[in-house]
């Protein structure tokens, strides 16, 4: 499915554009469907683009808005699989849009109302000229190997006993590289070398871009850092943790790399 992206609202109608309605973080589903504008009942659409050429629309519901009967709210994680792909990733995006207009209303310099700016994906202050765009925090997130075995660590936030891979927030006037290069030695203690660009993935919880990588162990002690990792060890693939849902990026490296290793 090939996605468009739209800023202005379009004039025609079209009689099967998709609604991604959301109240809080919760979309509002029909069974394993996205609604239609005519479901939302004359509340202001903010425009995504087309997705095949079908009109993509947000809408934000009420924090205690009740869902009428056959509708329900959820949140977007229980959705994957439920919804299809493209439309689950595109809620995604409909949920950071509707949480960036929400949070954009009023100008952060002047406190002025602001206004949408045509042609853009932008909200103007009229009284200083201040724009706001969507914020992306882009994070970096890193599969790293040791002789056949890979890093692998349970987060203090993480639920469960799930292990992952290290991760980290990329900082004001750092390069992506010299984040993976920091967050390893703030979190783990340890060196790395062969840095491979492995993909990435938009995360709207709230609204990370996360950029994988892998990479190879060059030296030091392994030493977590307390305050973000309960545990953490080198893992061989044939004895290995309980590991992160679909769709992350964090299994989609790990389970790249058990093919790497044992192919
Ligand atoms: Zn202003």
């Amino acid at each position: 499915m090939r996605f468009e992206p739209l800023y202005d609202l379009p004039q025609e109608h079209d009689p099967a554009a998709l609604a991604f309605a959301f109240s809080g973080d919760r979309l509002l589903v029909r069974g394993d469907a996205v609604l239609s504008p005519a479901d939302l009942d004359g509340l202001p659409a903010l425009v995504l683009g087309r997705l095949d050429g079908r009109l993509c629309l947000a809408y934000e519901l009420a924090d205690d808005h009740e869902p009428e009967d056959g509708l329900e709210l959820l949140p977007l994680r229980p959705l994957w699989g439920r919804l299809e792909e493209p439309l689950w990733t595109l809620a995604g995006r409909a949920l950071q849009t509707v949480a960036w207009n929400r949070d954009h209303a009023f100008c952060g310099r002047c406190g002025t109302p602001t206004e949408h700016l045509p042609g853009e994906r932008a909200r103007g202050c009229p009284n200083c000229g201040l724009s706001a765009y969507p914020r992306l925090a882009p994070a970096v997130i890193v599969l790293i190997e040791r002789d056949g075995s890979a890093l692998l660590c349970h987060g203090v936030r993480f639920p469960g006993k799930m292990y992952s891979c290290l991760a980290g927030f990329v900082e004001p006037g750092e390069s992506l590289e010299e984040c993976v290069h920091r967050e390893i030695r703030e979190e783990a203690g340890i060196e790395v070398t062969d840095l491979v660009y492995a993909g990435s993935q938009p995360w709207p919880f709230p609204h990370s871009l996360m950029v994988g990588f892998s990479a190879r162990y060059a030296g030091g002690e392994l030493t977590l850092d307390p305050s973000e990792i309960v545990d953490g060890a080198w893992f061989r693939p044939d004895d290995l943790p309980a590991l992160p849902p679909y769709p992350s990026i964090a299994r989609r490296l790990i389970d790249e790399w058990i093919a790497r290793v044992t192919t």
